[in-house]
This record gives C-alpha cells, structure tokens and sequence, in this order.
C-alpha cells in the first residue's frame, strides 16, 4: 500500500462526481490550499549584518588595529550561532573624516596608511578604455603567461 492512498481513493471518487460537485469541489480545494500556504512558513532569509568581536587593540602612529572574530551572518555558513571567522586583525584609520578600514589577515603587521590612502591602481574608467579593450588586453596578458 503506498502513503498516498487517500489521495488514490479521493481520484477514484472524483470521476464519479459531477460538473456542479467538482465544481463545488474546486472552490473548496482552492480555499483549502489559501489556507495551507498561509500556515506554511515564510521563507526569509537570514541577513544578519556582520557582527564582529573585538578581541585585541592597538594604537600605532595613528592607526588602530583591532583582532577580531568575526560572524558574517551568511546564510547556511558556520558562524550562524557565533563569531567564528578569524581572529583577524583589521586596520581602522581616518582620512578627512572619513573612517578606512584595510584587512591585514591572521598574522599582525602594521599597514602604512598613506599607501593605503592612494589609489593602488586608477580604475579603467579612468583611462576612458571601453570595458571590451580592457578585458581583451588582460587576456592577452594572461595568456602570455602560460
Ligand atoms: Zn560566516
């Protein structure tokens, strides 16, 4: 006997039924459903923003390096329940005001900000090369090594 025998005895009764019956039937089989998608629940994605847990600071010529463990709160990832990346230190430094944040890694070393604070290299837009030129000239390098 399989689990969906109700479902095969209702198939036997309803090729009996009517036009007016399976049309009442119908009517009731869609409020039914109404019903059973409002108990289901609600798939909502987790986004919890990035939470993070300082565990060692320090002040160097105007930076602050902070150890941190941090919870990116992605959805299906391990540190769901706890901060469980890293620890990795990060470096927090300001310029005019506006807060620069640089990812160090496992290991400490000090960043020398103002290398940090220019450009490491100008964006293709501002040599006014179409994206396809630019993508094709790193092909072409890429290609020449190997
Ligand atoms: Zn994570």
């Amino acid at each position: 006997m399989s689990h969906c025998q109700p479902i095969e005895d209702l198939r036997a009764a309803l090729v009996k039924l009517n036009l007016e019956q399976a049309q009442l039937l119908h009517c009731d089989l869609e409020n039914l459903i109404e019903q059973l998608q409002a108990l289901k629940p609600q798939h909502q994605p987790t986004v919890v923003k990035a939470h993070r847990v300082v565990q060692q600071v320090r002040h160097i010529e105007g930076v602050t390096y902070q150890l941190e463990r941090v919870k990116c709160g992605k959805e299906g990832c391990k540190c769901t329940d706890a901060p469980t990346h890293g620890p990795y230190w990060y470096a927090y430094w300001r310029v005019n005001d506006r807060q620069k944040t640089r990812y160090i890694g496992k290991r400490f070393k000090t960043v020398n900000i103002l290398e940090q604070t220019k450009p490491q290299f100008s964006p293709a837009s501002t040599y006014k090369l179409p994206l396809k030129v630019v993508k094709q000239a790193t092909e072409e390098l890429v290609s020449t090594l190997y």
